[in-house]
């Protein structure tokens, strides 16, 4: 999802998966995010787009058909401020994916729809999807010991037509982590990759390698360093005051000084600080400072690590 947005449209949903890598603080709450910017009001969702740059949007939760007409509305939204080329997908178990409820998603613009059938009932539901001429896809995640269950749905999917099946590997959260445990999972490599489901996609994907239906295996690894690096890149690139430094990671680094000079022709002045770009410092006469911090910040304004660099009165 690297250039799309991710909105987050609630945290509620009609399923309790024990592998739901949801975080507590966002899991069965009636909160919306726009990347990882808690909001209240949709039109957040149009300016955060246009801070990011962002090609599309990937409507998740929860699932999101709990709040269809939010969903709705928000669509119609994004496609009014972007036009048609905006591509919007939507993640959903199929609960409560009525064909009424798919109708209306079609009827606003929504561009894919993606199901995670947690429950065997729920594949009516793409069945549904694919009467009305939606684009579908199937997300189902790595879980070690489900290979068998996990070939046959793809072989239902592949017999469906359905356009591509993705296959994410477990990821392992604060939340699922004694669930995991319990089943004997724990974690496998980076920083939440759960053991044996990398080896459970590739076993799939070999399976699989000559079908027609398109498979595609996504790391938590990647989602993580690849997928977000890659929107806060998209991020900064608008948001960056002409004085911060945009890292590989997608971070903005900025030195905060304290002086008596004016340096408003370098930066901001940020209280009893100006903020001046990093490569400035060594630049400027050090007598002059009081003090020197380097700061490191998300796109999103959270403050990540700040050094103190240089002080008049202690050395750092
Ligand atoms: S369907 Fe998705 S959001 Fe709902 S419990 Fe399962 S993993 Fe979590």
């Amino acid at each position: 999802m690297g250039g799309k947005m991710v909105v987050f449209i609630s945290g509620e949903c009609g399923d309790s998966c024990y592998y739901c890598p949801v975080s507590e603080n966002r899991f069965g709450k009636d909160n919306f995010y726009a990347n990882e910017l808690k909001t209240s009001d949709l039109q957040d969702f149009v300016y955060e787009s246009y801070r990011m740059n962002a090609l599309g949007a990937g409507i998740t939760g929860g699932d999101p058909l709990l709040h269809l007409d939010r969903v709705v509305e928000l669509i119609k939204l994004l496609k009014a401020e972007f036009g048609t080329s905006y591509h919007v997908h939507l993640y959903t178990t199929g609960r409560y994916a009525t064909r009424d409820a798919l109708s209306e998603l079609l009827s606003v613009g929504l561009d894919e729809i993606r199901f995670h059938p947690v429950k065997p009932q729920y594949l009516s539901a793409v069945e549904k999807a694919l009467g009305l001429g939606m684009e579908v896809g199937l997300e189902i995640p790595a879980i070690p010991g489900e290979e068998e269950k996990i070939t046959k749905l793809i072989e239902w999917a592949r017999s469906k037509k359905i356009k591509f099946v993705n296959i994410n590997e477990l990821e392992l959260t604060e939340r699922n982590l004694m669930n995991l445990a319990s089943k004997g999972l724990k974690v496998g490599h980076g920083l939440a990759g759960v053991s044996g489901s990398f080896n459970t996609s590739l076993k799939i994907l070999e399976t699989f390698n000559e079908s027609e239906v398109s498979l595609h295996y996504c790391s938590s690894v990647y989602k993580d360093v690849v997928e977000t690096r890659t929107r806060f890149i998209r991020t900064v690139r608008t948001s960056a005051k002409p004085y911060e430094e945009i890292t590989g990671e997608g971070t903005l680094v900025r030195a905060l000084v304290k002086t008596k000079l004016d340096l408003s022709d370098f930066g901001e002045k940020k209280g009893e600080f100006f903020a001046i770009s990093p490569t400035l410092i060594d630049m400027l006469p050090r007598n002059e400072f009081d003090e020197i911090w380097l700061v490191e910040e998300l796109p999103y304004g959270q403050k990540i690590h700040e050094k103190l660099i240089y002080s008049k009165t202690k050395k750092s």
